[in-house]
């Protein structure tokens, strides 16, 4: 048993369509008592304290806040050894870099490696749960998930799904994308917190008969997650009208095969139809934001506001989608996020960018019971945020007038500097002091 006592932000409810007095609580001296691994109480110190059995660890931290921990909803782990690859644009990029960088996970010790220096950073930017594509070869989701099992992160990830439109290495056929994926599900699904994710790279990647033979095993497990990549940019969008003439649309291309449902999650759509829009509601599908990658490839820049329409509101999720994505850090990603709603000509406030990156997605996975809140019964997976976590940060927060201004201020301007300390499962697993 432990208990960090500093302020905490956390939500109970959406302040995209409740006011923040009903949605947000934010407690300027509280107290976190943690019991194997859950959140056992939360609350004012003074209220908590006199009841704290001698024996509790109390860490506290001053000047800081605690939130939930990150949930990034998409990244790619093996492309942590090329982010930041200069010049292309979606299938540039993917031909010219990753492509090459991902031939290397044959190879499970490199796979391994990379594996730990992902993980690490995630931690160090205080992200404590993630959906993430492995790649082709399936030793390399076996390496993540044996790094992950390691730290008892609650990662959600699947063998990439591709068997054309990429080099000869990196396909399989329909029929091994089937077998591999359903024999990684068997072994890692809902072991801990693991989860397996059914993971077709994206349309132009997959034929229909191995579309069709993922949407078969898709439908044997209903509740599995699965992730993809949709309209993401417009020569792709353009591209997979080519390759499925017969289809009405992107969306429909993995509609027709039985892969949009709750719990698919499709990186991007910036550009949706209303139609594609009004079909994700229905399904109950779910959208991965990912704006430092949009930028990065001149994709373009994802309305949160319009899928999140009360009339038909779509599930959003934050993601990083490194390595297109330039940082692990989910405050640099909500930075983003606000030019991103800024071009629509919308104001995304840091109390509902904050939401967005923790509660809100983990209502966007389906999670939102497990993860994502402060609250009694939840899991203790914690971010504490350094409010003067650098000269310039420290001095801007002398002019902060209240809890708004405090986090706008962190999303806007800090980064994995402002990341004090991080809490897996109940466990201390960094400590910037350390
Ligand atoms: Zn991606």
């Amino acid at each position: 048993m432990i208990a960090i006592r500093s302020a905490y932000m956390t939500f109970t409810d959406d302040p995209f369509v409740k006011d923040l007095s009903e949605s947000m609580v934010y407690e300027s001296d509280g107290l976190i008592l943690i019991e194997d691994g859950k959140i056992a109480k939360v609350g004012p110190a003074q209220d908590l304290l006199p009841d704290l059995p001698e024996d509790v660890e109390v860490h506290t931290y001053k000047d800081s806040l605690v939130v939930p921990g990150f949930i990034d909803s998409h990244v790619h782990y093996a492309q942590t050894e090329m982010i930041a690859a200069y010049g292309e644009q979606l299938l540039d990029w993917l031909n010219n870099y990753t492509f090459i960088a991902e031939q290397g996970f044959a190879d499970k010790d490199h796979a391994t490696e990379i594996a730990n220096v992902f993980v690490d950073e995630q931690i160090k930017n205080g992200v404590t749960s993630s959906v993430v594509y492995g790649t082709v070869f399936p030793q390399s989701v076996d390496a993540l998930f044996e790094v992950a099992e390691k730290h008892s992160m609650r990662l959600m990830t699947g063998k990439v799904c591709m068997d054309r439109n990429a080099p000869e290495p990196l396909l399989d056929t329909a029929q091994r994308a089937y077998d591999e994926s359903k024999a990684l599900l068997e072994k890692w699904n809902n072991k801990g917190r693991l989860e397996y994710v059914i993971t077709p790279r994206f349309a132009p990647t997959s034929t229909p008969e191995q579309l069709e033979a993922l949407g078969q095993l898709a439908k044997e497990y209903p509740d599995v997650l699965i992730q993809t990549h949709l309209s993401e940019n417009l020569g792709e969008v353009a591209w997979v009208k080519d390759l499925f003439p017969e289809r009405e649309g992107y969306l429909d291309v993995y509609d027709h095969y039985g892969l949009v449902r709750e719990r698919s999650v499709f990186g991007h759509c910036i550009h949706l139809t209303d139609k594609e829009l009004q079909t994700m509601h229905d399904r109950g599908a779910t959208i991965a934001h990912c704006p430092t990658s949009n930028f990065f490839l001149g994709s373009g820049y994802f309305d949160i506001f319009k899928a999140l329409d009360p009339e038909r509101p779509v599930r959003v999720g934050m993601g990083t989608d490194l390595g297109a994505g330039t940082s692990f850090s989910m405050l640099a990603t909500l930075n983003e996020a606000y030019k991103a709603a800024q071009l629509n000509n919308k104001a995304l406030s840091a109390p509902r960018a904050l939401y967005a990156a923790t509660r809100g997605t983990a209502h966007s996975l389906y999670l939102d019971d497990k993860i994502g809140s402060i609250e009694p019964g939840y899991e203790a997976d914690l971010a504490v945020i350094d409010l003067h976590s650098t000269p310039i940060i420290d001095y801007r927060m002398k002019y902060a007038k209240d809890i708004e201004e405090v986090l706008f201020i962190q999303m806007i301007m800090g980064d994995d500097r402002a990341i004090a300390a991080t809490y897996i499962d109940g466990k201390r697993a960094f400590n910037r002091e350390d």
